[in-house]
């Protein structure tokens, strides 16, 4: 069976309008060009286009998929709210939540970005593809139900589960979401479910500020089925692979979920502007296989990875390629360019093991 790849032209044209005007600069400096979105398709199309130049996309099952309807959203988000975003998108766009800009017809590219994870999660739900990679964009995790934020609209992720959930294709889901930044949505959707374990590796207090303290476990019948992994600022490729032994596999093993969804930001690598981690091309690749090795045991290898953060043009492409490829079991590889920089810079054997001493901290406070 192929790995699945999602996407949609379409979604490289989600812009931001203005957003670039609207940030507060203390009127002593030059304004920033308009524009100026960080969250640009220009990360996701060349991520695409390298794929294209080494023959990677060649082997996968590339599809599209309709877009999400009006019956998937409301599973997760308010009518109120899909309303106020349909009319703002079909005027003249604008900002609709908390750095939540988007331009006229920002409301159906959208819809586009959740059907490619809808699409994705219900093909390998029905065992029409080993697994899949969706490049939705404009990305989904930050998003609560009526409270758009971080550049995400919708949550694309939540609208699949429960799209699949409604088809009775899978009861229980892990959501893992390896983005650098809290997956403040997810968490909030299934704050008080038993039935999706979310699992959210992030710096500590990025954005949003003052969210995915490592005390938030969930409530009501989800006590426990919430776990946030608050990372020092940083932390390289042996605290990633670190925490993955620590607490994200026995955390899936326990659970036993139907499937596994990766809300995979490549903002945790060492040359993103908006965060300070060091994760580095290779990181990502053995993320994916560590990832890929679970879902092979617990749930028959069923796994999606969903696009979410990730802001440099020139790293983000060749992270994408070492994910996808180790997702398709290919021998096609994209050799970092940057790779002599990223591994000169990991941190020291003893800054390291102080990494790893923090993570086995929060390991056995929260049961591991
Ligand atoms: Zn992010």
């Amino acid at each position: 069976m192929a790995t699945g790849f999602y996407s949609d032209e379409k979604c490289f044209w989600h812009a931001g309008g203005d957003y670039a005007l609207t940030l507060p600069l203390g009127g002593l400096v030059q304004p920033l060009a308009a524009g100026g979105l960080p969250e640009s398709p220009e990360t996701k199309r060349r991520l695409k286009n390298l794929m294209d130049v080494t023959g990677l996309l060649g082997e996968l099952d590339c599809r599209t998929a309709p877009p999400a309807t009006r019956d998937d959203l409301e599973r997760v988000h308010p009518a109120h709210y899909l309303d106020a975003f349909k009319a703002m998108s079909d005027d003249q766009g604008g900002e609709i939540g908390h750095h939540a800009p988007f331009i006229r017809g920002g409301y159906e590219i959208a819809c586009l970005s959740a059907g490619l994870a809808l699409g994705a999660v219900q093909a390998v739900a029905r065992g029409e593809l080993e697994n899949a990679y969706a490049l939705s964009r404009p990305p989904g995790h930050h998003c609560l139900p009526d409270d758009p934020n971080g550049f995400c609209l919708l949550n694309n992720i939540a609208i699949a589960i429960e799209s699949a959930r409604a088809k009775g294709l899978a009861e229980r889901f892990v959501v893992l979401d390896w983005d650098v930044h809290h997956g403040n949505g997810t968490e909030a959707i299934f704050y008080d479910r038993d039935d999706v374990l979310a699992i959210s590796l992030h710096q500590e207090n990025n954005y949003p500020l003052d969210s995915g303290a490592l005390d938030m476990r969930g409530r009501g019948a989800g006590e426990g089925f919430n776990i946030n992994l608050p990372m020092y600022p940083g932390s390289g490729h042996t605290a990633y692979l670190h925490a993955m032994d620590r607490v994200v596999t026995p955390a899936i093993e326990a659970f036993k979920p139907d499937m596994i969804i990766v809300a995979c930001g490549f903002d945790a690598a060492i040359f993103d502007p908006l965060a300070r981690m060091l994760a580095t091309v290779e990181t990502f690749g053995a993320l994916t296989a560590h990832i890929k090795a679970t879902a092979q045991r617990v749930c028959a290898g069923k796994l999606v990875l969903v696009h979410e953060g990730g802001y440099s043009e020139a790293y983000v492409p060749f992270c994408g390629h070492a994910t996808i490829a180790t997702l398709a079991g290919s021998a096609i590889r994209a050799p970092d360019p940057l790779a002599e920089a990223a591994i000169k810079r990991q941190p020291t054997a003893e800054m390291d093991a102080f990494l790893r001493a923090s993570i086995d901290r929060m390991a056995s406070q929260l049961g591991f």
